[in-house]
């Protein structure tokens, strides 16, 4: 039987980066995968092709305002098969770009459902069935998509984010179940693309988690956009009826009837431990799936330790990579440490949203004393020159120390500009400190300043 020091179950973004930096330490690593290709949910059918025809798309939506900056473009229209094309390409790069760092890192990859059998054995049913040995064990099986009881997922019609990755063509009518995250990620694909969308929502607001100004207002620009929201709102029954799904929707005391030819069910995500063999080692999930486990990332079994999206926390490539880098790194003996506190979060629609650190409704919650600010996009100078003036920062600053607890972008490029309030909360630097940084001009990074300045009542751009 073969043997090795870590053994990673897995290899999304927690499991292939665990095994990477297992790999630099000096451990003998292997990783099984049960899928035929490396890199999990956020390389096959999350992040990566998600952001693929995110890209797509938008560019495609631009081109109607090429007029406006003095481009004549002329016949333009979507080749759906070339940019599901172009998506698989972007997936299957990095499918080989994962097995040239197993490689190069001299990583063992196993292709099987792994499932444990002991505290130090796991057993591997692929082309054929093996068991191999290790002194650390890291489960990183990651979460699977929510099912409504009364809609099963068909990937064509019913459809969870996987399916609708890979529709075959584009729907006339999609109603997205679930205004969250993914599903106003997918539901904006599609609306580009000439879909009508409408959205069902259980709660009285849109991607929940995030702070509420910032949501407000990124409703109200899908809106814009051309998608609806049904609010407050829940789906009760659906039955198929020549082709198309006619949804029964409670909405307070009234009902209403939709009709879709595609339904995305976008209700969540749960962690995926089917068939791992944890009954096997006394392994209990708690009463959402997750694996419990202690500041070491170790379950109740000290061999053998939970990363990324099966534990507790934001379900994010991110934080679950942050986590890979940890696990391995405790495990060779050192002692790294994660902030949960600046873990980033983003929403790819446009414009985007990016936001870390505290809401405002959080920060009032914790009976907190605050300074807040905000800058809006339609006065910052390089927007002015791209034309994408939609959106503002908003910061949240502790009254007293000055400290920033939050930082709230919707713009475009937003995902881009948060890494500036991570760090900064990272280092625990002030709203004033922030506002002292050169920034380049003309940036829309200048709109953070501004923000924090308007904290203060100083800022310089705004009237
Ligand atoms: C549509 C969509 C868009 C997303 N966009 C983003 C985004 O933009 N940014 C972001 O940060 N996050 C995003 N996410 C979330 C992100 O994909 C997950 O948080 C991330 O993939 C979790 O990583 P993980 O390593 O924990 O698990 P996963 O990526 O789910 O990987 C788990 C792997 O384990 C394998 N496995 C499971 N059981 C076994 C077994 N018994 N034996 C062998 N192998 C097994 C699975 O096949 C899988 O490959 C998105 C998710 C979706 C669905």
């Amino acid at each position: 039987m073969e043997k090795f020091d870590v053994i990673v179950i897995g290899s999304g973004p927690g499991g292939y980066v665990a095994a990477i930096r297992a790999a630099q330490l000096g451990l003998k690593t292997a990783c099984v995968e049960k899928d035929p290709v490396l890199g999990g949910t956020c390389l096959n059918v999350g992040c990566i092709p998600s952001k693929a025809l995110l890209h797509s798309t938008e560019q495609f939506a631009s081109l109607s305002k090429a007029k406006e900056l003095g481009i004549i473009v002329e016949n333009f229209r979507v080749d759906f098969l070339q940019m599901m094309e172009r998506k698989k390409q972007i997936v299957k790069d990095f499918n080989e770009g994962i097995a040239f760092l197993f490689k190069k890192n001299h990583i063992s990859s196993f292709q099987g459902h792994a499932s444990l059998i002991s505290p130090n054995k796991i057993e591997v049913k692929g082309k054929e069935k093996i068991e191999l040995e290790s002194k650390s064990i890291i489960l990183a099986t990651g979460s699977q998509s929510i099912e409504l009881p009364f809609l099963p997922f068909d990937e064509k019609q019913i459809v969870s984010s996987t399916g609708a990755l890979s529709l075959e063509k584009v729907p006339k009518k999609m109603v997205v179940i679930g205004a969250g995250i993914i599903g106003v990620e997918l539901g904006s694909v599609y609306k580009r693309l000439g879909a009508e969308v409408v959205f069902i929502e259980f709660l009285e607001r849109i991607c929940s988690v995030m702070d509420e100004s910032i949501t407000a207002e990124l409703k109200k620009l899908l809106e814009k956009q051309g998608m609806s929201f049904h609010l407050s709102s829940k789906v009760v029954s659906a039955k198929k009826e020549s082709n198309k799904i006619k949804l029964q929707v409670e909405k307070g005391d009234n009902h209403v009837e939709l009709e879709a030819d595609v339904v995305l069910v976008s209700i969540g995500r749960k962690p995926y431990t089917k068939d791992l063999g944890l009954e096997q080692v006394g392994i209990k999930t708690n009463e959402k799936g997750f694996i419990p486990i202690n500041g070491r990332f170790q379950t109740v079994v000290p061999s053998i330790y939970a990363i990324g999206d099966i534990i507790d926390g934001p379900m994010l490539a991110h934080k679950a990579q942050e986590e890979g880098i940890a696990v391995a790194e405790l495990i060779s003996g050192y002692y790294p440490q994660i902030d949960y506190t600046t873990v980033p979060n983003v929403i790819y629609t446009s414009p985007e949203v990016a936001t870390v650190g505290l809401t405002e409704a959080e920060a009032k919650q914790m009976g907190l004393s605050l300074k807040v600010g905000s800058f809006p996009f339609s006065i910052n100078s390089r927007a002015k020159c791209t034309g994408e003036l939609e959106g503002f920062v908003k910061v949240i600053g502790d009254a007293n120390s000055d400290r920033i607890l939050g930082v709230h972008i919707i713009s475009a490029h937003a995902s881009e500009l948060i890494s500036e309030a991570v760090i900064a909360m990272q280092n625990r630097i002030k709203l004033l400190e922030l506002a002292s940084a050169f920034h380049a001009h003309p940036t829309l990074s200048e709109a953070i300043k501004e923000a924090c300045l308007a904290a203060h009542k100083r800022a310089i751009h705004k009237g």
